[in-house]
Formats: structure tokens, C-alpha cells, sequence
């Protein structure tokens, strides 16, 4: 990839960090490498289509550490999760051989699996030697029919977000619009509403969550033509431009996809969120107002009124449990926000959230949510939060993986909120799971008993008290 298509990437206009300078994404700090690498972004944003073969082109060890790191659900195909890379080594390097080898992995994918295109990812050491990754890929297309995709994300680019943004590049730029999409269902038509096109750019359905929401669309007569990219297919991508309203459920991930349909197709696009009652429903409201058919938007208020009857019925014996309970939440960019308006509608407070990842704008969503007052984390060193913790007497922490060790060696209960989670939080069933998660975890024995200290210590002192009485 050339510098001048880097910083065109890096100089997102629809991205609020432009306000205060062209970093397209927060800059990464000396330690935050466990951040990812653009390449790993790259692949985290494309690997949930599920029929592709992914072949990361490059050392054995950039597949292996950044292969399946998500819960990523899929409701068919699984050739995802099988890790394909060229795996070179220091004799192809020397000799030259990357991209015969590169070849030769395409056409072992395309023989074994049968798959209805190849996405080709690039990595720092064919990068720096030269491997002209694009013409590889157009020499096997033509050679086998097969679509075949570069994905130039080396990992020396830049930070995850870039990767996350050169990725919805290639498939703008590939991909998106090759293929019309499938005519609707014969019964459709018999239908008394009009059935809707929209896409999810942005939506991972990490844990199989985005199966909570799916149903409800379906009710509203709203068919989603692609989620870039949990659960995609390649041939749903391909119809991307036909959507009639785009939205962005991640805030900063692929925001170019959105901004480039709206400016090729004129697909109008929204942010919102799938976490929480009040976000689930201003999310189809959403949909429903830019979508702008009268009738829709009286179904989906019908739709809204029902569910939430529903579900906060459902949610009265657990939020009996929770009310009043204090949070400490450290995630970044949309769940900052998105995820404080969950635990309001589940009477929880929170004490204080984590920004390091987060726009102007989510900050300032953050601000209406909780007020002016907010703590918000920059940092986040384990010792920083471990004294907002005592500080703000926070009976949990919210947070990715990366926190869990932290939480767990100061004996706080923690749950996982970020991608290698096991549960599904989105829409209005999604809100009983982590409901239920949440008192699993406050409520759980371990706590107390961790927080007594060790039987040795306490019964030790009077055991030898004992024995020296007795000598
Ligand atoms: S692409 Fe580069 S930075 Fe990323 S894992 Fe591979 S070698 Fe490391």
C-alpha cells in the first residue's frame, strides 16, 4: 500500500478524531502493542465472513497469534475458522519465494475448500521484502475463476483501527457492488407492508448476539442485506450497495464504508447501538425514521411497545438483585456509552467509565448519559483503576480480558465485555443474559470467600500458640 493511500485512510473526515488532528485513530502509547497491529485489525473486521478462505500471507506467527481471537458466531459455513497463512520462512525470504508461495496457497484453498472467494492478507515481512500481493491475487482470479482479494494491512501501517479501515477499503473497493442482490421471496409479495434493504457495517455477532436483534427486523419487514461482517456471506458483501439505509453499529470501525456508499450510492447512514432497552429501540426507530415509510413506523412503535412491556416484566426479580450496585466500566469507543445506558435501564450505577478508545463524540454522549461530573478513565493502569475502584467503592469492573487478572487479584468481581466473551448482550433478550450475568457474578460465593483471607493465616497463629502451650 502506498503512503498516500495511509494517509488518505488516516484522514477520515467522518471520524470525530479529525476535529483535533489527522490521527484517524488514537495514536498508540510505548506498552499498548497488545492493542493489535493493522493487520490484525484487518482480519478481526473480515475474518466473521464465514464462507471465505482467509489466508494470511506471511510468518506462521502473525496467523497464529490473531487467529479466532473473537467469539464470532456463524449460522452456516465454518470455513472461517480454519487458519490458513503461506507460513514463511527464512529460506523463502532469501530465495525470493513469497509470492510463489502465496500462489500456491490460493490454488491449495480454492481445491480443498471450494470457497466463493479468497481474501489474501498482507503482513510485515512480504511487505518490507516487496511481495506485490495485488498482482498475485489478479494472476490466481484469472487463473481459477475465483475472486481473490488483497488485503494490504501490514502490521507496520499503523494501529488496529487503521486495519480495521483498509479492510472495509479492500471491500469497497473489491467487493461491494459486483453482484445485485437476490430477488425477494415469492411470498414476500403478498405481503400487506413493503420489505425494507438495509446493511450492518460494524456488527461482529460475537457470541451469536446479532441473533437476538435478527428476529425483530424480520418482523418490521426489514431484510439485511449484509452485516460487515458478522455472519456474512461473500455474495451478501457484494450486494452491499443496494441497502436503503446503512448503520454504523461500531463507531469507529470501518466508519469509511458508510461514508464512501453514502457518497457513491447515496445511502443514507446512522450510529447506534444494540445494547440496552433504550438503545435497541431508538436503533429501529432509527431505522424507521430514516427509512421514512409511515407505516413501518408504526409497526416498529407497535414492535417497541410490546418488547419492552416484555422484557422489563421479565427483568423485575433480576434488577431487584442489581439496583444500586456500583459499576466501574473500562471498554472503549461505542460500548463506552452504549453499555452505560444498559445498566441505567437496569437501575445499576455507574461509577465511572474507560475513554482511552473513545471519539469527542462518545465522550460527549457519556456526558448527557451521566452528567458533567463523569470520572472518565484515560489511562486505565491495573493501579488506576484499582484506586477508582476504592475511590468510587465499585462493587464490579466491566471490562475486556485484559482486565480480568486485575480484577480478580484485588478479589472484585469482573465481568467480560469485549469480543472473547461467551455471551450474547444485544437487543431486548440480550439484556436478560447480561442481567443474568451480572448477578451470577456479584452474587457468586467466590468473592466472600476470597475476601476472608487464607484458613492457614487465621487458624495458623493459635495452632502454634497451641503446640507452644502444649511443649
Ligand atoms: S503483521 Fe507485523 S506487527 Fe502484525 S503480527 Fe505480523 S509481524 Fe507483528
Amino acid at each position: 500500500m502506498k503512503a498516500k493511500d495511509i494517509a488518505e485512510l488516516l484522514d477520515e473526515p467522518a471520524c470525530t478524531h479529525n476535529k483535533k488532528s489527522k490521527s484517524g485513530c488514537a495514536k498508540p502509547k510505548p506498552g499498548a502493542s497488545a492493542g493489535g497491529c493493522a493487520f490484525d485489525g484487518a482480519q478481526i473486521a473480515l475474518l466473521p465472513i464465514v464462507d471465505v478462505a482467509h489466508i494470511v500471507h506471511g510468518p506462521i506467527a502473525c496467523a497464529g497469534s490473531s487467529w479466532d481471537n473473537r467469539g464470532t458466531r456463524s449460522s452456516g459455513p465454518t470455513l472461517y475458522r480454519i487458519g490458513m497463512t503461506t507460513d514463511l520462512t527464512e529460506q523463502d525470504i532469501v530465495m525470493g519465494r513469497g509470492e510463489k508461495r502465496l500462489f500456491h496457497s490460493i490454488k491449495q484453498a480454492i481445491e480443498d475448500y471450494n470457497p466463493p472467494a479468497v481474501f489474501i492478507y498482507n503482513t510485515c515481512v512480504p511487505a518490507l521484502v516487496g511481495d506485490d500481493i495485488g498482482a498475485v491475487c489478479k494472476a490466481a482470479e484469472e487463473k481459477w475463476g475465483v475472486p481473490v482479494v488483497p488485503v494490504d494491512a501490514a502490521g507496520f501501517y499503523g494501529t488496529k483501527n487503521l486495519g480495521n479501515r483498509i479492510a472495509g477499503e479492500s471491500m469497497v473497493k473489491y467487493v461491494i457492488g459486483s453482484r445485485e442482490p437476490d430477488p425477494l421471496p415469492e411470498h414476500t409479495k403478498k405481503l400487506p407492508y413493503k420489505i425494507h434493504d438495509v446493511n450492518l457495517v460494524g456488527e461482529y455477532n460475537i457470541a451469536g448476539e446479532f441473533w437476538h436483534v435478527l428476529p425483530l427486523l424480520d418482523e418490521l419487514g426489514i431484510r439485511v442485506l449484509c452485516t460487515l461482517s458478522g455472519d456474512a456471506r461473500f455474495r451478501e458483501v457484494q450486494t452491499m450497495h443496494r441497502a436503503e439505509v446503512n448503520m454504523m453499529v461500531c463507531s469507529k470501525a470501518m466508519i469509511n464504508v458508510a461514508r464512501k456508499l453514502n457518497e457513491s450510492y447515496g445511502t443514507p447512514w446512522f450510529e447506534g447501538s444494540f445494547y440496552g432497552i433504550t438503545d435497541t429501540s431508538k436503533a429501529l426507530r432509527d431505522f424507521a425514521r430514516v427509512i421514512n415509510d409511515p407505516d413501518l413506523t408504526q409497526r416498529t412503535e407497535a414492535l417497541i411497545e410490546r418488547e419492552e412491556a416484555r422484557i422489563r416484566q421479565e427483568l423485575i426479580p433480576w434488577k431487584e438483585r442489581l439496583a444500586g450496585k456500583r459499576v466501574l466500566l473500562y471498554t472503549g469507543g461505542v460500548k463506552s456509552w452504549s453499555v452505560i445506558s444498559a445498566m441505567q435501564d437496569l437501575g445499576m450505577v455507574v461509577v465511572a467509565t474507560g475513554t482511552s478508545k473513545s471519539t469527542e463524540e462518545d465522550k460527549e454522549r457519556i456526558r448527557q448519559l451521566m452528567g458533567e461530573d463523569t470520572k472518565m478513565i484515560e489511562g486505565g493502569s491495573p493501579k488506576e483503576l484499582l484506586d477508582i475502584v476504592k475511590e468510587y467503592r465499585a462493587d464490579i469492573l466491566i471490562a475486556g480480558g485484559r482486565s480480568m487478572y486485575t480484577a480478580i487479584k484485588a478479589r472484585l468481581p469482573f465481568l467480560d465485555i469485549n469480543q472473547e466473551r461467551e455471551f450474547g448482550y444485544a437487543g431486548y433478550q440480550g439484556m436478560l443474559e447480561l442481567v443474568r450475568q451480572l448477578a451470577l457474578t456479584l452474587e457468586s460465593p467466590v468473592w466472600e470467600q476470597a475476601k476472608r483471607g487464607s484458613p492457614w493465616r487465621s487458624t495458623g497463629k493459635s495452632q502454634l500458640a497451641s503446640v507452644a502451650a502444649a511443649g
